[in-house]
């Protein structure tokens, strides 16, 4: 694919800033953060090759991560990858390097995806990680679903932390890794966060945490609603996405968002996408959460636990959204 501009080449799509702070530890090795750095070890470094879902993933231990345990890592890249397999219909793009990097620690670090020269993601594994740290895990993840929509100018790179924040958990409570609940409770908790506060404008542009990661999530959401009213229940969100995963062939193309949301209506065969982006884009849109919860089924019950609530408006659209 054509080399993009520097700009968009030192961005990459990362999933540091969820929690709002570097998740990379001050003493991690500064190796591979240039991304060229990453293409060529991908390239020229021994590694398994992973077919699942029609894709092919390139594993790569870098400079043999000297004692990361091989089998773990390889089922935890596969898991992750058969949870991007059910959202997906298919793995999201044919050919997939994966540039696995040991460092101190019990669990998994930073990492970042790229897609100017294939698609590409480096990850920052502590050597002493173990199942449930893998288990735990939602930073693969969130790292594949980058791959799996083209590419957009900064402006709308909320649209692109959102997506990936709002569809990792679903992709994964697809094939039981996580429950229903479990979903709704972080999304409850994390939405809050990405509420346009005074002054704030339009999304396109924003650089504030929360709104990028969780006020991008919430637009997702949002999208679900609305393509679930226009079309009578007819067509998902999900829908929407894979047709555009397959226009695009993933985050190798770069696009503008007007035609992301141009192509994902047509999947459709409604405006849903392109009038909601257009509102969100633009001004700030305030969304009373309470409500949207209470509409979903989605409550808190008198000791505090979250409940799923069957008989509220959206509650068959909410069950669908975390089964197939
Ligand atoms: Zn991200």
């Amino acid at each position: 694919m054509a080399r993009f501009d520097r700009r968009a080449v030192l961005l990459g799509l990362g999933a540091t800033a969820i929690g709002g702070a570097s998740l990379a530890g001050a003493g991690a090795a500064p190796a591979y953060d240039d991304p060229d750095t990453l293409y060529a070890a991908l390239r020229n470094q021994p590694g398994d090759q992973l077919q699942i879902g029609g894709g092919t993933i390139r594993l790569v231990f870098a400079d043999g991560a000297q004692g990361l345990a091989r089998g773990p890592v390889l089922a935890w890249v596969r898991t992750a990858a058969m949870a991007l397999t059910a959202y997906f219909g298919r793995y999201p793009v044919s050919d997939h390097g994966l540039l696995i990097i040991a460092e101190p620690g019990d669990r998994v670090g930073h990492a970042t995806t790229f897609g100017y020269a294939g698609s590409a993601t480096r990850i920052h594994v502590g050597m002493d990680a173990g199942r449930a740290a893998f288990d735990r895990d939602w930073v693969l993840v969130h790292e594949m679903v980058h791959t799996a929509l083209p590419d957009l100018p900064r402006r709308a790179l909320w649209l692109q932390e959102g997506n990936a924040t709002y569809v990792e958990p679903i992709a994964r409570a697809l094939i039981g890794q996580l429950t229903p609940e479990a979903v709704w409770q972080a999304a409850a908790a994390g939405m809050a966060k990405g509420i346009p506060r005074a002054g704030d404008a339009g999304m396109d542009g924003t650089r504030a945490w929360g709104r990028l990661y969780w006020g991008g999530a919430l637009f997702w959401l949002l999208a679900e609603i609305s393509i679930y009213r226009d079309t009578k229940g007819a067509r998902s969100l999900r829908d929407a996405l894979r047709h555009i995963n397959r226009m695009s062939g993933g985050n190798t193309a770069t696009w503008s968002p007007e035609q992301l949301m141009m192509v994902g209506d047509a999947a459709i065969g409604a405006t849903s996408l392109g009038k909601l982006y257009s509102r969100f884009a633009t001004t700030a849109v305030s969304t009373d959460l309470v409500d949207l919860f209470q509409e979903l089924g989605i409550v808190t019950g008198a000791n505090g636990q979250l409940m799923l609530d069957n008989r509220a408006p959206l509650a068959r659209l909410r069950a669908r959204i975390t089964s197939d």
